[in-house]
């Protein structure tokens, strides 16, 4: 059995290593275009801080390491074609320059999703950047010496954290947002209007409800962002406006697209076309709570999928299990978590939903550093069904949002949330946790 695995990051290193591990008969290759594998890039924007050290931190496993562990990892090969009749790729070394074929009996494409990156920001202006790979790390890494101001385009999770790396960098720093807010694909209006103040409390300038016509400079080295609004002087500019899946090569191989337009995968990540798969933030997912397909990549779905792959691969039975849209991040002091669906989202949906707001501490009132927690909270009226919630306060105090994410996992009501028996001592929450006392609103 010759297993081949296509992008060796979050899935498909995920992959590789199951399939090792189910049949250790199996000979399993993986090709990676790029010079690293099994990185985080989840950790970019903490180097870029200075507060992760080095970027090779944030490697998990060499490839020397993975081929010790019977996994044939060749990277800086790229493949750029698929014969599913003939199971066989075209890979393109890109050290030598050479082009082979290679067969396969199992495929699997996980080869992620690229910043966006429209035509205003094709310039080959020195100090434009995206944050994508190690490789965009270090050059923006660079750049960052030297500069005095930034603008970060893109005020969602990405933006929002490089934010404060770089005022941790001593930049100045502004957000251009093109929507009416920033964390618009995040939160509902009322928290991205506190997320905002906590970043502008920083000295991060946000502007809001502008579009970005051109970036000009001046020797081959960006100075300015153009907008509708006029020119923002810039040294760094960092293009943070989403991702789009890695579709080629699956659509070379014959796969299917889904309405978001990431690759369609069943449960067991197994495309249309027989014997190939696909997993990672190329795949779009099943949102629990919708019932929707949706696209939402991050690193944990990229991992499981992976993982599920790896087993339907080499003979097993397993399937992924959906999502239900749970995320979290951190800007300056401000832990921002979400999970389920908005109250926007919700009636975007036809749902008849509501939602409450609570406003509380995140442990005992009384207790040494008690810190404001605020929890809004969407159910759906009648059925008393848990949509949703979302959460804003301490880094460490949002993790909460696993609580309500698990429920959401199986489907749980508001009152299965509220009859909880959660886990209290002063250090750690009031005794009617902010969860509680929001079920308790919206029942
Ligand atoms: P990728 O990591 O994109 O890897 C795909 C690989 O495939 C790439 O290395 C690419 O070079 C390779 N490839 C593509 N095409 C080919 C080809 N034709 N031939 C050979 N190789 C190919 N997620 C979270 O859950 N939490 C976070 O806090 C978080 N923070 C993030 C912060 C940043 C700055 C970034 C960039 C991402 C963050 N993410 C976060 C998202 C997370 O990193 C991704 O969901 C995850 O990396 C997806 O893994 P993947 O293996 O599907 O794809």
């Amino acid at each position: 059995m010759r297993i081949v695995v296509v992008g060796g990051v979050a899935a498909g290193m995920s992959a590789a290593s199951r399939a090792r591990r189910t049949d250790p008969d199996a000979t399993v290759t993986v090709f990676e275009r790029g010079g690293e594998i099994s990185y985080g890039a989840c950790g970019l924007p903490y180097v870029i801080a200075g507060q992760v050290e080095n970027f090779g931190d944030l490697i998990a496993r060499t490839p020397n390491q993975m081929r010790e562990r019977g996994i044939d990892v060749k990277v800086r090969h790229e493949v750029s074609g698929v014969d599913p009749s003939a199971r066989t790729l075209t890979v393109h070394d890109r050290q030598s320059g050479r082009s082979v074929t290679e067969p396969y009996d199992r495929l699997l494409i996980a080869t992620g999703s690229s910043p966006v990156r429209p035509d205003w920001a094709r310039t080959g202006l020195v100090g434009v950047h995206v944050l994508r790979d190690l490789q965009d790390g270090l050059a923006l890494k660079a750049s960052v010496k030297g500069a005095r101001r930034a603008c970060i385009i893109g005020g969602g999770y990405i933006g929002l954290e490089m934010a404060e790396a770089l005022r941790e960098q001593g930049l100045d720093v502004t957000i251009l947002e093109k929507g009416p807010e920033v964390a618009g694909r995040i939160l509902d209006r009322l928290d991205q209007r506190r997320l905002r103040a906590e970043v502008e409390k920083h000295g991060v300038e946000v502007r809001c409800g502008l579009t970005v016509e051109a970036l000009t400079g001046t020797h081959g080295r960006v100075t300015a962002v153009q907008t509708s609004e006029g020119p923002v002087e810039t040294d760094l500019v960092v293009i943070a406006i989403g991702v789009r899946p890695n579709t080629a090569l699956a659509e070379a191989a014959g796969v299917s697209l889904g309405k978001t337009g990431a690759v369609a995968v069943n449960a067991r990540q197994e495309t249309d076309v027989e014997g190939v798969y696909a997993a990672g933030d190329n795949c779009e997912a099943q949102h629990r709570v919708s019932g929707k397909q949706v696209y939402i990549p991050l690193g944990l779905t990229a991992n499981r999928m992976g993982r599920v792959a790896g087993v339907n691969m080499t003979g097993g039975d397993a399937h992924f299990p959906g999502i239900v849209g749970t995320g979290i991040f951190r800007t300056f002091n401000l832990g921002v978590a979400r999970t389920g669906l908005t109250q926007a989202e919700a009636e975007a949906l036809g749902l008849d939903a509501a939602s409450v707001d609570v406003d509380s501490t995140d442990h005992a009132g009384y207790f040494p550093d008690a810190a404001p927690i605020h929890v809004r909270m969407t159910g759906e009226r009648g059925s008393g069904r848990l949509l949703g919630a979302q959460l804003l306060g301490q880094p460490h105090s949002v993790k909460r949002v696993d609580v309500v994410a698990a429920l959401l996992h199986v489907g749980a009501g508001v009152e299965d949330l509220f009859g909880s028996d959660l886990a209290y001592a002063p250090p750690f929450s009031t005794t009617w946790d902010v969860l509680l006392v929001a079920a308790d609103r919206l029942r």
